[in-house]
């Protein structure tokens, strides 16, 4: 599969991608190192999008929760909620944080929909795939909620599920490093940050990108993944116009 997947009628010449899905964990929501939802992070973040999505975009965005929980965090048997339980409120924390992040666009004039893959009617529409695809073909920023609806993942696996689902042209995930490095840049100042990577070099390597899921439904369906730094100031407009950013993961070099 070539490297983006272009529809030569409705493509925008100017546009590197059409379409993209861009994965926000929760902890972009917040302060390094913080819980919980800060406003402006919210508004910096909403103002990102702002200037990508007025490039012509199209852009969904899944957004985490990890901000608020996990729920691998009830993984120990002794624990008082069961881990599956604990799933499903790290699916509900993506829906308080997608209904922030709403706000926060509509506040400075982006039309937005939040679509939940657990029904939720009364705070947002339930995720319905050729809806989803209209919204988007209608200039909205999608914003999908609860992950994939079920237990035992991430929403990395929810951002490569919904590129394929709504052919998205690349996976844009949006991390607090500048791509992926050798080895963690935190413990080894010396770590290498790679330019371009292919899969099986992710794979062989073991390198910390996605969670597995993510990468096999990637891997398998030839869906691109950027890995870039949001903190950086424009970066997420570079990232959706194509320009050299982060480390890029696709199938061939
Ligand atoms: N989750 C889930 N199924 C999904 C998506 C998310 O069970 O399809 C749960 C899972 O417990 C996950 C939590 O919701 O840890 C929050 O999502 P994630 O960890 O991906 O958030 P992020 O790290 O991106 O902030």
């Amino acid at each position: 599969m070539p490297e983006v997947v272009e529809d030569p009628v409705k493509a925008k010449p100017e546009l590197r991608y059409r379409r993209v899905i861009l994965k926000l964990s929760g902890e972009s929501l917040t302060r390094s190192g913080e819980r919980g939802i800060g406003g402006d992070e919210v508004h910096h973040i909403a103002r990102q999008i702002q200037s990508a999505h007025s490039s012509g975009c199209e852009v969904a965005v899944v957004v985490g929760g990890g901000n608020i929980l996990r729920g691998a965090q009830f993984s120990d048997s002794n624990a008082s909620v069961q881990e599956s339980t604990a799933h499903y409120m790290g699916m509900l924390a993506t829906v308080i944080n997608a209904l922030a992040l709403q706000d926060a666009l509509e506040a400075i004039g982006c039309p937005t929909r939040v679509m939940s893959a657990i029904r939720m009617d009364g705070v947002a529409e339930q995720f319905i795939r050729r809806r989803a695809t209209r919204h988007l073909s209608r200039g909205r920023i999608v914003i999908l909620a609860a992950g994939i609806g079920s237990p035992f993942v991430t929403t990395d696996t929810a951002a490569a599920q919904r590129a394929l689902e709504l052919e998205a042209d690349i996976v844009l995930k949006a991390t607090r490093v500048d791509g992926v490095y050798s080895e963690d840049p935190e413990k080894n100042p010396h770590a290498m940050l790679y330019d371009r990577l292919d899969f099986a070099e992710v794979v062989a390597k073991n390198l910390r990108v996605m969670d597995a899921t993510a990468i096999a439904l990637c891997r398998e369906h030839g869906v691109p993944i950027l890995v870039f730094n949001f903190k950086k100031e424009g970066n997420i407009v570079r990232a959706i116009a194509g320009e050299s950013v982060g480390t890029w993961i696709g199938l061939r070099l």
